[in-house]
């Protein structure tokens, strides 16, 4: 399909990251905006405290997704974008942590694109950056780590297989988004791939938000570690996750 023209009698979207959970990581830009929006777009993971900054008048429209079950199907959310913009309305899509982090963010602004509907991105902090910093695990550090990746667990969905030989580094942080329920064939891959059976690991559930608990062990354990935690949650594999006794702050 071609791109369309931006037409001035749109209205315009502005695509915010919501940040990983605790309200006060929301950026000024995505504060003010929120503030100006007519309409609210959002998904699961946005904080209520956020939420209540839009006006009172503005249209909270909730198209939030679980795991296996999705609430509103994507097609019907990129339409849903563009037939609110093309209304001459200011259109906020809201989602947690970053918006091009695991976040469809991509897929959206594409559809906006091609309908010719003007908009802009607004960063937040992503959740492998907000829950580890809330966790006192350092993504590098130059005794432990020169990389880091952040990685979908959730493959099978979201199609490709992961390069498992190219993640298993010693020096590499690796950051699983989605990943609780495919712990134990995260754990086996990495192992297989070379990954020494007592690289330390961590869940970190609910980062950033006062329900927050760290998880650590190694990656044998991981698996078990992964049945006692819930969802949001994030695995992290790599030596940088056994600072956390020692760097912990948070609550
Ligand atoms: N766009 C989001 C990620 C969406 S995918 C971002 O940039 O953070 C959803 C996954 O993000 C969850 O399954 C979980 O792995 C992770 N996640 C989101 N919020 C989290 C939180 N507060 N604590 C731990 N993990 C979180």
């Amino acid at each position: 399909m071609t791109t369309v023209h931006p037409s001035s009698n749109y209205g315009f979207v502005s695509l915010v990251g919501a940040g990983p959970g605790d309200p006060d990581l929301l950026t000024v830009k995505g504060y003010r905006v929120i503030q100006q929006a007519e309409v609210v777009v959002y998904d699961r993971l946005v904080s209520p405290e956020i939420l209540a900054l839009a006006d009172e008048l503005a249209e909270m429209i909730y198209v939030g997704k679980r795991l296996d079950y999705h609430c509103v199907p994507q097609d019907q959310i990129n339409q849903l974008l563009v037939d609110k913009a093309k209304e001459g309305k200011r259109v906020v899509r809201l989602k947690g942590g970053d918006s091009f982090i695991f976040g469809r963010g991509g897929e959206e602004l594409e559809e906006l694109a091609q309908h010719g509907v003007r908009f802009e991105v607004v960063p937040g902090i992503t959740a492998a950056a907000g829950a580890t910093a809330y966790a006192g695990i350092p993504l590098t550090h130059r005794d432990h780590a020169q990389s880091v990746q952040f990685i979908t667990g959730h493959v099978q969905k979201d199609g490709r297989e992961i390069e498992w030989h190219s993640l298993a580094q010693s020096n590499n942080t690796l950051v699983f988004y989605m990943g609780l329920k495919q712990s134990e064939y995260i754990a086996t891959k990495l192992l297989e791939n070379g990954i020494d059976a007592d690289m330390s690991c961590a869940i970190i559930e609910n980062g950033t938000r006062r329900e927050q608990r760290v998880f650590t062990g190694n990656l044998t354990e991981l698996a078990s570690m992964a049945k006692e935690a819930v969802s949001p949650a994030l695995i992290v594999v790599g030596s940088v996750t056994s600072l956390h006794d020692k760097l912990k702050w948070f609550n």
